[in-house]
């Protein structure tokens, strides 16, 4: 049963660059257990986040939303290893980062996440392929391995026109597709994008969207999204909805659990039907 639900593993290469495929089973990538952040502002306590509990499936594409201040950005941050909880734990990739070091999740983050941020943050002196080229310097890549890489991960959101432009010249959209494909120079096992569709017009939103879901189908790549806009949430698997520093509501629309959903619905009438046959057509009545 479970391998109707687990994609093929496999390696594939593109031009000489490898690129793992990742499994998209239902093996659990982050999980938060009972996670608070409290900022303390003088005598003022925030309690941005009260307890929250979440699980998120490897290469599942999620949509975070909630209200202004519910929380969501904090949550974003936790998750990115870019700050550590008041109390709880968060398990990234079966290790607990709630106890690392500032070093130690500098060095998660470089491998494991890519960021994506309403406003870009790119750097504006620097061209498009040089914004890319960036987080593989970190890496110690050689000089004309960087370019090469940079110009193709351009290639792949379709900025190749563009590479020497630098994002005062480039529109919204197109800063936007240089900051995916900075995120994916570091080839990030997650993804965290916090409303990267907040500063577009919907179209230039949408194919933005469209670039990220490509990525979680082909890749594999888990993908966690902020947003207001819910049709752009819609797209995701599964929406979860925070208020307050909670989840207060979630809508899963994943279908491989839609698919379990309909066998288990099937089974029940086929035993329903057994049961009418046989004798214990009141308890299915009842
Ligand atoms: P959202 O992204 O949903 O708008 P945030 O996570 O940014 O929410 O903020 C949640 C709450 O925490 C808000 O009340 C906000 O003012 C507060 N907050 C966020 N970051 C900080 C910070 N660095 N210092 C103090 N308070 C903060
Ligand atoms: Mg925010």
């Amino acid at each position: 049963m479970i391998s109707k639900f687990v994609n093929k593993i496999g390696n594939f290469v593109d031009g000489d660059v490898k690129i793992k495929k990742r499994e998209n089973s239902h093996d659990i990538i982050i999980e938060l257990q009972n996670v608070w952040k409290t900022y303390i502002m003088g005598e003022v306590k925030v309690h941005a986040l009260r307890g929250l509990n979440l699980q998120v499936r490897k290469g599942e594409f999620l949509a975070v939303m909630g209200p202004s201040g519910s929380g969501k950005s904090t949550f974003m941050n936790m998750v990115g290893c870019l700050d550590i909880p008041s109390k709880g734990k968060i398990v990234l990739d079966g290790k607990d980062i709630s106890l690392m070091t500032e070093s130690d999740l500098a060095q998660v983050r470089g491998k494991k996440i890519g960021f994506i941020f309403q406003k870009f943050n790119l750097l504006n002196t620097m061209t498009a392929k040089e914004n890319v080229m960036l987080p593989l310097t970190f890496q110690g890549m050689p000089q004309a391995k960087r370019e090469e890489l940079s110009k193709k991960f351009l290639e792949q959101v379709g900025l190749t026109n563009r590479l020497d432009h630098t994002p005062n010249e480039l529109s919204g959209g197109q800063q936007q597709r240089v900051a995916i494909a900075r995120a994916l120079a570091n080839s990030p096992e997650v993804i965290l994008a916090d409303e990267p569709t907040g500063n577009l017009d919907s179209q230039s939103g949408q194919s933005v969207l469209e670039f990220l879901r490509k990525l979680n189908k082909d890749m594999g790549t888990t993908i966690i999204l902020v947003t207001h806009d819910e049709k752009i949430a819609k797209q995701a698997q599964r929406i979860v909805y925070l208020k307050d520093g909670l989840i207060v509501d979630s809508l899963d629309f994943d279908t491989s659990k839609l698919m379990q959903i309909q066998e288990e619905q099937e089974k029940n009438s086929q035993n329903n039907k057994l049961k009418i046959n046989g004798k214990s057509r009141k308890n299915w009545i009842e």
